[in-house]
């Protein structure tokens, strides 16, 4: 093998024109379905089914059912089973993080995302090209899942949901102290917090606990599967109860999780004078926490803010970035400040789960 690397290199002179010429746009391309990989033959988080699927993580925008084939993690892949029913793939392939899969003419390989349980970032690498398709994802820590990890390469896809400067998440841990410390004001109210069912919620309840919060916390029926799939999972979450057949006097200084819609319905007359919160990064906007009705805005989000959109686009040493759903103007011009080669992918149809969507017409659904 040795002795024949010289001529390995000099035939690699003399390749073909369209070897030299391979550029990130032959690898991965944006259609109506979603992120195509030709050269590999599948979609990345397809919106419309296809014959295989490369699922980054469990939110329903990312995660459809109906395609013929779907390799994720195995987290994903039975959130999705959850959800949807066993039937939701024609055929399913489980891969973990670190692991590599030959697919076609590409290799790709599954890092974590630190955006909720089983999320992943996919590198897909062909020839010496290796663009990483990061999906949701963030920075910040979060005891429910794996933390992010940095993937050094050369096109790096990058969700914008919060990408704008004046998107500075701060600390959780001191959002969820805001809650305790109302909890703790009003011994006679309910507390009500407003999350979303996959990912939100299991990480709002494990920083109460991890705030030394260790009363049970109730739980509106629509969380029950996934967060007792996250404790199947290893997630320590404490004593949950559901909230259904409570009677009211005794949710009197208690702490339920309900999603977002819930919050504002007749539902909530089974509690007494309940306080509303709401945990997402937009209740960094005033106005948005005051239109959606939420009393005590708790600022947690599960997307990189905008410290951490910029300071991961810098550790990936990608000379160039694809920036996609959410707000992808500001980020794009960041890029180009830095040097970078940057560019809004159009893609359609994401952003429906957690915070790609304004809580305010979430509470209002
Ligand atoms: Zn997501
Ligand atoms: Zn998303």
């Amino acid at each position: 093998m040795r002795g024949s690397s010289p001529r390995m290199t000099a035939k690699n002179h003399q390749s073909p024109p369209y070897i030299s010429k391979m550029r990130p746009q032959d690898i991965l391309m944006p259609v109506p379905a979603g992120l195509c990989c030709k050269p590999g033959g599948f979609h990345i988080d397809p919106v419309r089914p296809v014959e295989r699927a490369v699922i980054t993580h469990g939110h329903s925008d990312h995660a459809r059912p109906g395609h013929g084939a779907v390799l994720a993690t195995q987290e994903t892949l039975d959130m999705m089973r959850l959800r949807y029913g066993d039937n939701f793939a024609g055929s399913t392939q489980a891969i973990g993080y670190g692991e590599e899969i030959k697919l076609g003419d590409v290799t790709i390989k599954f890092h974590p995302a630190g955006h909720v349980l089983g999320s992943a970032q996919i590198a897909v690498s062909c020839k010496d090209i290796c663009i990483v398709a990061s999906g949701d994802y963030k920075d910040a820590p979060d005891p429910t899942c794996v933390p992010f990890e940095v993937v050094t390469c050369d096109v790096f896809i990058t969700e914008a949901t919060f990408g704008l400067p004046v998107f500075r998440h701060g600390d959780a841990a001191v959002e969820v102290k805001k809650l305790l410390a109302s909890v703790a004001l009003f011994p006679e109210r309910a507390h009500l917090v407003g999350a979303y069912s996959l990912g939100k919620a299991q990480r709002v309840i494990a920083l109460l606990r991890a705030a030394g919060y260790d009363a049970p916390i109730y739980l509106h029926g629509a969380m029950e599967k996934i967060t007792r799939y996250y404790e199947s999972r290893g997630v320590k979450l404490g004593e949950l109860r559901m909230v259904k057949g409570v009677k009211k006097a005794d949710l009197a200084g208690t702490i339920t999780l309900a999603p977002p819609s819930a919050t504002s319905d007749v539902w909530t007359r089974r509690f007494p004078d309940p306080v509303t919160a709401f945990a997402s990064g937009w209740m960094r906007v005033r106005a948005r926490a005051r239109q959606g009705g939420v009393e005590l805005p708790l600022v947690i989000s599960d997307h990189a803010d905008w410290d951490g959109l910029t300071s991961t686009i810098d550790a990936t040493g990608a000379r160039e970035i694809w920036v996609t759903h959410g707000q992808e103007d500001a980020l794009v011009h960041w890029c180009k400040t830095k040097g970078l080669a940057a560019r809004p992918l159009d893609l359609v149809g994401y952003g429906d789960e957690d915070e790609g969507e304004a809580p305010v017409a979430e509470a209002e659904a």
